[in-house]
């Protein structure tokens, strides 16, 4: 019955309101945001080529590889930020059918979205990068794993600079070794990548408590 709900409720796009062919966005957006291929393909920060960059080369970073779907500007943030803050939870299905066709999952054996702590849960009433990998993980017929917790509460993110992230988040999360067992590959989910902090403090813990354990870093957005 997958035509009569279309045909009763076309796509249409959640910025502009226009009817849409297949995802509930203009083209255009998708076309204006995306993020080209001239990035690392371990930490996405721009690159020549998409070669590795000289930071990672010199200071090889705890994931493996990074993959994002867009550059996190213009709508995309006022998108997120209602994804995010403003309990447009349906926003999640979207993200996740733009971000599902642009990754490579070869390999991937389990999600693991980046958690809140329980008071920022509470706050929210939710977790926009478990909403994402609820969306994420039948498209790509991966099983999510919350292997990850966050004991510690770490302030605002955003008002921070980057060493002063990485201070805060040094023992922000705690990783369960059970839940890895079997598992030799798996990619944390985020809704943005900022500096790739909070990814790096993840995957540290998910190596500790599993060695050789390959950690991806997955995000619909990163910022530049
Ligand atoms: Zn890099």
């Amino acid at each position: 019955m997958q035509w009569l709900e279309k045909w009763l409720f076309p796509p249409t796009c959640v910025i502009t309101a226009v009817t849409t062919q297949k995802h509930d966005l203009d083209p255009a957006f998708i076309a204006k945001w995306q993020i080209g291929s001239d990035v690392c393909p371990r930490c996405a920060e721009p690159s020549p080529q998409g070669l590795l960059c000289g930071h990672c080369l010199s200071q090889p970073p705890r994931v493996s590889r990074t993959q994002v779907a867009f550059a996190f500007e213009d709508e995309l943030r006022d998108l997120m930020y209602q994804f995010k803050y403003h309990q447009q939870l349906h926003l999640s299905r979207l993200f996740a059918e733009l971000l599902a066709p642009q990754l490579d999952a070869q390999g991937i054996q389990a999600i693991i979205p980046i958690p809140l702590h329980r008071t920022r849960l509470r706050e929210r009433g939710y977790n926009q990068a478990f909403e994402l990998a609820r969306m994420l993980s039948p498209m790509l017929n991966i099983p999510i794993i919350s292997a990850l917790t966050r004991p510690i509460a770490t302030p605002n993110q955003t008002q921070l600079k980057a060493k002063q992230r990485r201070q805060n988040l040094k023992q922000a999360f705690a990783a369960d070794a059970a839940l890895l067992e079997g598992l030799d590959q798996v990619a944390l989910l985020d809704d943005v990548i900022t500096t790739g902090a909070t990814m790096q403090a993840a995957a540290k813990q998910l190596e500790s408590a599993k060695p050789g354990l390959v950690v991806e870093a997955w995000a619909v957005g990163k910022t530049h």
